[in-house]
């Protein structure tokens, strides 16, 4: 691990324009895409970028808890590069097994989602490490829920990058146990050890954290104290009409221009 540490300690991701370290980096976007209804994605894609994001986020393959509910549809990738064509921001979608990691690469995707519950998943941060090898594309890799120690979440990353492209986020999420109130035990607070310990930037997901859109603003800026270097927030113009985890956890547009305005003058403080 250490090898790698020092290779890479000059190394800089970039995103949107962002480069990683220096700006805070704002991803924001539907939980999920609905494949049914893509102008309600159009909306956002162009609300959040009004809103100060610099990507956007769309899940087009969902790991759903439950086998019965939407689990994602290939169509809602062309709706998620079209919202990139009109926005001209990049776009985050989770990939969990080989063929959506081809799809979402040949449709030109330039950050990949690793999720929580693929964290571990070594076959496939190996075969993400090895597509990605060569070309201008980062990996968001979320730390798995039941994720104990620090090291399992950066060998993790490590997994990918020892295919040769650096270009990994590492994403704190949330961990279970759940605590009463909150969807997941808030992690942001691990966000200054992964920064001591790697050469990889540190995006917080507040919204899985927390699973209630009304706490996310607070652990977003929580996020930035511990001093993240940006923050992937699920949102959405119309939470009661989204998908997947949009209707609880979705902020607005509104919320998340005011949420991004405190982080950046927290961040710039
Ligand atoms: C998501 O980003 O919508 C998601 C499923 O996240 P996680 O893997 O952190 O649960
Ligand atoms: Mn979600």
């Amino acid at each position: 691990l250490m090898d790698i540490k020092s290779d890479l300690a000059r190394h800089r991701v970039k995103v949107g324009g962002v480069t990683l370290g220096q700006d805070l980096l704002i991803m924001a976007g539907h939980c999920t895409i609905d494949p049914k209804n893509p102008n309600l994605f159009y909306e956002t894609a162009a609300a959040v970028k009004e809103a100060g994001a610099h990507a956007i986020r769309g899940g087009v393959w969902k790991p759903r808890t439950n086998p019965y509910a939407f689990q994602g549809d290939n169509k809602s990738l062309d709706i998620l590069m079209e919202g990139s064509r009109r926005t001209g921001l990049p776009v985050d979608t989770e990939v969990m097994d080989e063929e959506q990691l081809k799809l979402a690469l040949a449709a030109g995707v330039q950050v990949l989602q690793i999720g929580a519950r693929n964290a571990l998943n070594y076959s496939l941060l190996r075969q993400v490490g090895a597509a990605i090898a060569g070309k201008p594309v980062a990996v968001l890799l979320k730390r798995g829920m039941h994720t104990g120690t620090l090291n399992e979440f950066i060998s993790a990353a490590e997994y990918i990058v020892n295919f040769g492209n650096p270009n990994v986020i590492l994403c704190p999420r949330g961990t279970q146990p759940g605590l009463d109130g909150y969807r997941n035990h808030p992690d942001e607070s691990i966000t200054p050890l992964l920064k001591e310990r790697t050469w990889a930037p540190v995006v917080v997901d507040p919204s899985h954290s927390v699973g209630k859109a009304h706490y996310v603003p607070a652990c977003a800026l929580a996020a930035v104290a511990y001093g993240a270097d940006g923050l992937c927030i699920e949102a959405h113009v119309e939470p009661s009409r989204g998908l997947g985890d949009d209707p609880k956890q979705a902020v607005t547009p509104a919320v998340l221009a005011g949420l991004i305005k405190d982080a950046k003058a927290l961040h710039a403080a």
